[in-house]
């Protein structure tokens, strides 16, 4: 199985009655923003570097986000605000993510989520989880992933359930896992409006565990690149 291969299994999954209902009858009946768009309303792969060993996981796709774009954290936000980010801290070549063929490149990171369809209020159960997490499991098969940015506390879950955690540690924004085998957890806040509108989530915070993860990989370079956002002094690496 390829990457490619793998992408294009998930797309066509249909394993969540409800989910599926719902991701169709929101590219159905769109928001009046996108009323002339084409909404993608499939299960969303993962994208970026085949060769990456940073993964960024988050919690599922956004309605009018990812469903709609077919990519994750493209034309929404959130996408806004992490990509800016991703931008400043070497991983995409641009600032911004609007469509999926806008030119993005990710360097040395993957995205992906939890769950890959647009769940209703953001909350999937825990049974649509269990039933998309093997998808997760089998990407990163394919990936020489080291370290595993998860972006909220259901992806730093879900992340540790990958790996058979027991008891699992606290989410916490800069919150660090090394499991006994496979790769190391960094916990980042979500980059969701509720987060970065009310300051609980701030550029700079997430610019501090995009760099943690990049200069945790085994062939981390030692100079990081310049962020503009005050102090990143490399820390040691996640034990
Ligand atoms: Fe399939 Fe995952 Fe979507 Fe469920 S959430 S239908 S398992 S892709």
């Amino acid at each position: 199985m390829t990457l490619a291969g793998l992408g294009k299994e998930i797309a066509s999954c249909r394993l969540c009655p409800r989910l599926v209902e719902w991701r169709e009858r929101v590219a159905r009946e769109k928001k009046a923003a996108h009323r002339d768009e084409t909404y993608w309303g499939r299960p969303v792969p993962g994208f970026g570097d085949p060769e990456a060993k940073v993964l960024l996981l988050g919690l599922a796709p956004a309605a009018h986000g990812a469903n709609r774009t077919g990519r994750y954290f493209t034309g929404d936000r959130s996408g806004d605000f992490l990509f800016a980010a991703l931008h400043r801290t070497g991983f995409s070549n641009s600032p911004v993510s609007r469509t999926k063929d806008d030119g993005v490149s990710l360097d040395n990171l993957w995205i992906s989520a939890a769950v890959r369809c647009a769940p209703p209020d953001n909350k999937p159960t825990p049974a649509e989880r269990d039933n998309c997490l093997p998808f997760a499991a089998r990407e990163l098969a394919l990936l020489p992933v080291e370290v595993i940015v998860c972006l909220g506390a259901f992806a730093w879950d879900a992340a540790l359930r990958l790996h058979h955690v027991r008891p699992k540690p606290k989410f916490g924004h800069g919150a660090e896992y090394q499991a006994p085998s496979g790769p190391a957890l960094l916990g980042s806040y979500h980059p969701s409006q509720q987060n970065t509108f009310t300051g609980v989530l701030k550029p700079e915070m997430l610019d501090a565990v995009l760099l943690r993860a990049r200069e945790s990989t085994a062939d981390a370079p030692t100079a990081l690149p310049a962020t503009g956002h005050g102090d990143h002094t490399p820390a040691t690496p996640i034990q």
